[in-house]
């Protein structure tokens, strides 16, 4: 079994970023991607959300741009699936199906995954006009009629940014009331420009080459119709990469990891960074802020312990 300093699960921009400053302090350290390295922003068309590059950057060059960087240190990377993760002692095992690896302090950043509708068009039209992020493709949709689904708080705050853009916003919700916190509920229905469609649920995802409507159907009355948009924002929830973690770490009720400001866990040597913390904006930049933190603290934790 290989021991190391720190090991680093997730290979998205907080990963790499904890793996740059980790290594760049002289830590031996290793990161364990199971995809493609840049993690989920490898799937975005364009980022203009993202300092430094002012026309914006593709997310595939960004992706790879961070993986590059990240290995300047010295930083190994090794790509498997974690399948395991136990606490012996004070020693971190990690397992994948064909290598155990063990380290004295971990990061995890393995992200989350964004909650799908599971309906005809939606994978098609990804990045056609389907979206699960307001804040970083709303602005492509300015002057556009798009439609929100969900009815917590991230579709209410998606139908309030969206409404800064867009013409008209849908917010399409299978109940007849929100769950969405009251004073958010209130900001968005004095919003002219937010229309609220109850008791329904999308049936299809419309468009050839880019989104051109849906197909919705109102579960109380079984009437279906459709709604003629541009775009489409599914806001139904995440799906956190955390079940490995359960017994070792505290995880909020939606599965993300408790952390301090310092990307410190409630169990000591372990660390969490990105999407997966609890309260995270879910954008790159707080990623690679919560990378490069977690990649301090880990250093400051070695050198204690
Ligand atoms: C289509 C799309 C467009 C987006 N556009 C923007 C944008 O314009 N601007 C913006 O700021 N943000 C955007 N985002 C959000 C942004 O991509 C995320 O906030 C960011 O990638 C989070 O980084 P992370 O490192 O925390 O997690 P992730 O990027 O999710 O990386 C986590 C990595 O961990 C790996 N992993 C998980 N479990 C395991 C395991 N058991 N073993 C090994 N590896 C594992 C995954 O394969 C993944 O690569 C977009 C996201 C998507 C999907």
């Amino acid at each position: 079994m290989n021991e190391y300093e720190v090991a680093i699960i997730g290979g998205g921009p907080a990963g790499l970023t904890a793996g740059l400053y980790a290594s760049r302090y002289g830590l031996n350290a290793v990161l364990i991607e199971r995809g493609m390295y840049g993690g989920q922003i490898v799937n975005a068309g364009h980022v203009e959300n993202y300092p430094g590059f002012p026309q914006g950057i593709s997310g595939i060059d960004l992706g790879q741009m961070f993986y590059e960087q990240s290995l300047r240190f010295g930083l190994q990377t090794i790509t498997a699936d974690v399948t395991s993760f136990t606490k012996v002692d004070k020693l971190f095992n990690i397992s994948t199906d064909d290598i155990k690896i063990s380290a004295r302090a971990v990061i995890i950043a393995s992200g989350s995954n964004y909650r799908k509708l599971d309906v005809p068009g939606e994978n098609k039209l990804t990045g056609a006009g389907v979206s699960y992020c307001a804040t970083c493709d709303g602005f492509l949709f300015r002057n556009k009629d798009v439609a929100v689904i969900g009815g917590g708080d991230t579709a209410i705050s998606d139908a309030m940014e969206l409404s800064q853009h867009c013409n008209k916003v849908y917010v399409i919700h299978r109940r007849h009331e929100l769950r969405a916190t009251q004073a958010l509920q209130r900001i968005a229905f004095s919003i002219p420009k937010i229309e609220f469609i109850w008791d329904s649920v999308v049936l299809s995802i419309e468009g050839e080459d880019k989104v051109t409507g849906l197909n919705i159907k109102n579960i109380q009355t079984g009437d279906v119709s459709s709604l003629a948009v541009a775009g489409v924002f599914i806001a139904i929830g995440f799906i956190p990469n955390s079940g490995l973690f359960k017994s070792i770490v505290d995880i909020n009720e939606a599965g993300n990891i408790v952390t301090d400001d310092l990307m410190r866990t409630s169990t000591p040597g372990l660390f969490a960074a990105g999407d997966i913390r609890r309260n995270s904006a879910r954008q790159v930049a707080t990623a690679v802020g919560d990378g490069a933190t977690a990649g301090k603290s880990v250093f400051a934790y070695i050198k204690e312990s």
